[in-house]
């Protein structure tokens, strides 16, 4: 199968975000490949429901509904798939958080779910779409494999950091520091596959 990506060639990028803090770290990872970036929350438009069952579903719909606005535009989705709860919390994983965004009770849920369980296992994983005005749409996935720690550990991070120790290392995400972080997650990997497939 030949699979020819298409490049991004245009010179404004729509961040498909809400959150003006991914929105600025979004626009400083691809900063060199676009002359402008703009996104959805400040171009007024509309956050699509998340009804997708995957992580690239989500991150699809997302991206789609920005790029209705006449640009291309750019959309993630994130979270934590546990290994012995088959991929749980997932697509779910801010949701399992609640309205009142309470990780720690999150984790204790994740802990929880383990009890009895051997396999600690789990992946953060961060999908990536590019979506273009006529439909077309292009995808990344990374991962970061790790293993789940009781109790949480650090003060770093956000989300699931507390208990995720990436393979290799003995500290949790949320004990190192950010630039370490940063340099081997989910994200970072995600980043790397899109601005080789479509930024270079
Ligand atoms: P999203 O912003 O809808 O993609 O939601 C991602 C959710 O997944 C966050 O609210 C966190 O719960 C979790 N998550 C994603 N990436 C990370 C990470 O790097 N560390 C900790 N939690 C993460």
């Amino acid at each position: 199968m030949t699979d020819t990506p298409r490049r991004f060639t245009g010179d404004t990028l729509v961040i498909a975000s809400h959150n003006a803090g991914k929105v600025r770290e979004i626009a400083d990872l691809l900063g060199p490949y676009a002359a402008t970036f703009t996104s959805a929350g400040a171009l007024g438009l509309p956050e699509p429901e998340e009804t997708g069952d995957t992580f690239i579903a989500n991150a699809i719909l997302k991206a789609r509904a920005a790029a209705q606005a006449g640009h291309v535009a750019l959309a993630d989705d994130s979270g934590l798939a546990v290994t012995a709860l088959n991929g749980a919390p997932g697509i779910y994983s801010a949701r399992w958080a609640g309205p009142e965004k309470d990780f720690a009770m999150a984790m204790r849920k994740v802990e929880d779910g383990l009890a009895g369980q051997e396999d600690r296992t789990a992946e953060f994983v961060c999908a990536l779409a590019l979506a273009w005005p006529d439909g077309h749409v292009e995808v990344v996935e990374g991962r970061c494999p790790g293993t789940l720690v009781w109790p949480p550990r650090g003060g770093k991070g956000f989300g699931y950091d507390p208990v995720f120790v990436p393979d290799g290392y003995t500290q949790t995400f949320a004990e190192m520091e950010p630039a370490a972080k940063h340099g081997m997650s989910h994200r970072a990997e995600a980043f790397r596959q899109l601005v080789e497939r479509c930024f270079r």
